[in-house]
């Protein structure tokens, strides 16, 4: 059966882009799970959380309760960064944004960007997990972790007009995503280790998700691999894009279902509107 979720974070409404995402989903499902990724509790609210449950069952969206929240499942995030641990991996790394900035602007460097940002110069991989404190952060080693997998990785993708299988090298992990961040100091998770480890608890089947996201995709390939996790089959669908040509963003109220709602739209209105 195919399993699909919706995943979105309670930090603003959702939008149009948001719609597209989850009906995608849906129509493809034998079963829609939702999920609320609400790891960043400073920027969740829960207005934010009740209005995504409002305006996908006024879309016509069901799903069996209770839903997961990222919020209650830090214990199995802790296990899974344990695993990476312990598989000597990972090390502490107390960089700001700015020392990050600065070190990449030496002029003998090139600045790449990865998922998350410019990549990680490696400042702090010298450091060992015994020196671990409250203020660090955990990062991923990345040539050690292709080092343990040692071996392309692949990954179907759903899209376009036939289905493609995408070849993954160790030198792209290397150069493309770096040492990325596995545990903010923060919030002890990061966006990529507890999506991969939900999808997995969850028996996602199929990842329906924007192509903003799908830089994120290896990330989510490889520690699948590290863990021993099942890979889903990926779909990233095109951005739908306000009437000036920019991406949609959810703190642009602009184009929110709810706004569309309290001005009379249907739910098949909004299906048309992204070209379902
Ligand atoms: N929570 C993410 C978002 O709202 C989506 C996560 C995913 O689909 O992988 O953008």
């Amino acid at each position: 059966m195919t399993i699909e979720r919706f995943a979105p974070s309670p930090t603003g409404l959702l939008h149009l882009g948001h719609a597209y995402s989850a009906l995608l989903a849906w129509d493809a499902s034998g079963r829609f799970l939702l999920r609320i990724e609400d790891i960043d509790r400073p920027r969740c609210k829960p207005e934010f959380e009740q209005a995504i449950y409002d305006d996908l069952a006024w879309l016509g969206l069901s799903w069996p309760t209770p839903v997961m929240r990222q919020s209650d499942r830090q214990p199995a995030y802790n296990a899974a960064l344990k695993k990476l641990i312990n598989l000597d991996l990972c090390y502490p790394c107390n960089c700001t944004r700015k020392d990050i900035t600065q070190a990449m602007s030496a002029p003998q460097e090139d600045v790449t960007y990865g998922p998350d940002g410019p990549i990680y110069p490696g400042t702090c991989q010298g450091r060992s997990m015994d020196e671990h404190t409250e203020t660090d952060a955990i990062r991923l080693n990345m040539r050690k972790a292709i080092a343990e997998i040692s071996r392309t990785l692949i990954y179907d993708e759903i899209g376009g007009k036939t289905p493609e299988t995408i070849q993954i090298s160790p030198e792209k992990l290397l150069s493309k995503v770096g040492d990325i961040v596995l545990a903010r100091k923060d919030i002890g998770t990061s966006y990529h280790l507890s999506v991969v480890v939900d999808d997995a608890d969850q028996g996602i089947t199929h990842v329906t998700r924007g192509r903003d996201l799908i830089s994120a995709t290896p990330v989510h390939r490889l520690l699948q691999e590290l863990l021993g996790l099942p890979t889903p089959i990926y779909r990233h669908h095109r951005l739908i894009r306000d009437e000036n040509g920019k991406r949609l963003a959810k703190r642009y109220d602009a184009m929110a279902i709810r706004k569309y709602r309290d001005n009379g739209a249907s739910p098949q209105d909004i299906r048309e509107m992204v070209g379902l």
